[in-house]
């Protein structure tokens, strides 16, 4: 598993999938936009950084492959992605989201997961929706593990996708239900909850 990276191609994965982390306060990040922009992608920097630790030790290059990092993008609409690269990007949208660190730890962690998997590979050809679920399928599983080893709330994955498709149904996003009930439910089932 820790030899299986690369970096070539952006990938995007979760793209309309996630939801975002707002690490265990009160939802008042929803109005996070009207605060200083650097100083808010710096917290998550942090944030992100801790979790990196706490999926993959110390050195998580040498336990990944590569060496993850987190940015920030502007987007209210919840999504989160990784390049090629290692850089994890999590937009507004998303940490807006966020309840916990947890939930955090598995939206990295899923992203982590897609580029351990090598799931860039069908890049050149376009993924059908079937193929594509199954990636985050398969992700999601990835992160479920990575939580459980790293001693996090293992439903964190399970609130966290529910989140999100509560958001896509108050936004009339319903096209996102579907996909984030499955992937709720599997998580479900690995649990045995
Ligand atoms: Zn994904």
């Amino acid at each position: 598993m820790l030899s299986s990276f690369s970096r070539f191609f952006i990938v995007v994965f979760s793209s309309l999938l996630f939801a975002s982390v707002v690490v265990a306060e009160e939802q008042s990040t929803k109005n996070f936009l009207g605060t200083d922009s650097d100083l808010y992608e710096k917290m998550w920097r942090e944030q992100g950084h801790q979790v990196v630790n706490q999926i993959a030790g110390d050195q998580p290059s040498a336990f990944l492959g590569f060496s993850p990092s987190l940015s920030v993008s502007n987007s209210r609409f919840p999504n989160a992605y990784i390049r090629p690269n290692g850089k994890i990007v999590l937009t507004v949208g998303m940490l807006a989201l966020v309840e916990s660190q947890s939930e955090l730890a598995f939206i990295i962690a899923h992203e982590i997961g897609h580029l351990l998997l090598e799931h860039h590979q069908g890049k050149g050809e376009q993924q059908n929706d079937k193929n594509s679920e199954a990636l985050e399928l398969e992700a999601d599983l990835f992160a479920l593990k990575a939580l459980t080893s790293a001693g996090l709330e293992t439903s964190a994955g399970i609130d966290l996708l529910l989140r999100i498709a509560a958001f896509g149904e108050k936004q009339s996003l319903g096209t996102l239900y579907p996909t984030l009930f499955k992937r709720a439910e599997l998580l479900r089932r690995h649990l045995g909850a």
